[in-house]
């Protein structure tokens, strides 16, 4: 391989994603809560197709959580983010429209988060909490996050919602299995194989009411 292209691969790609994704403290992947509790976050969204029953079923288990929202979603579905903040939510941004990190200019990542957060502002967010997609990082992503001052959130539970090949048992048995108080739960409302937010859906109608019988809280993730 051209020497160029490895050291940009390695500077650009592999030493960013190690630090932030293994050694930062500015990015928060679990917590220490003083009681049993978990954060439940949903990222892709806002979708007509999935978001409102999603809303439904969190609102019937009295339980609150966080949106990472993509703006370009947010700008089409406004009334979707009206709906997540008045029934108590917290939005955080997930980007504009999904590009990776890794295949961002410094530039272009820049235009993505002021973009991102304009498109919110007018609907009335202010963005404290921001995800990046797949959770991959450039040397500027963390710059510009703290810039505009967010809290980096991460994950320490999945249970691969999003692909083809999970059912929504899996789902369920592996986050009732897995879940620890402190961890930051990481689930869909948009995007995945196969309409995979339905799946997810149907999981939580029964993951909910069994994580509260076991006593767990839910906090969101502008509280960490
Ligand atoms: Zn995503």
């Amino acid at each position: 391989m051209d020497l160029g292209i490895l050291t940009l691969i390695l500077v650009y790609v592999v030493f960013p994603n190690l630090r932030y994704r293994l050694f930062s403290s500015k990015v928060i992947k679990k917590f220490h809560p003083e009681s049993n509790t978990v954060v439940l976050t949903f990222d892709d969204g806002p979708d007509p197709r999935y978001t409102p029953e999603l809303l439904d079923v969190l609102k019937k288990n009295n339980v609150k959580c966080t949106f990472f929202v993509l703006a370009s979603q947010a700008q089409k579905y406004p009334y979707l983010i009206k709906r997540i903040v008045s029934e108590g939510h917290c939005i955080g941004l997930h980007s504009l429209k999904h590009t990776n990190a890794i295949f961002t200019s410094p530039m272009k990542t820049k235009k993505d988060l002021e973009k991102s957060i304009k498109i919110l502002g007018e609907l009335g967010v202010d963005v404290k909490v921001f995800r990046p997609p797949w959770g991959m990082f450039n040397p500027v992503t963390c710059h510009y996050a703290k810039i505009h001052n967010f809290k980096i959130i991460l994950w320490s539970l999945h249970a691969m919602d999003w692909s083809r090949w999970v059912n929504s048992d899996y789902i369920k048995h592996k986050i009732i299995k897995k879940v620890k108080p402190g961890d930051i739960i990481l689930l869909h409302d948009g995007r995945g194989a196969n309409h995979a937010p339905k799946r997810t859906i149907s999981a939580l109608k029964t993951i909910l009411p069994i994580l509260k019988k076991e006593g767990f809280n839910f906090a969101m993730a502008k509280d960490l």
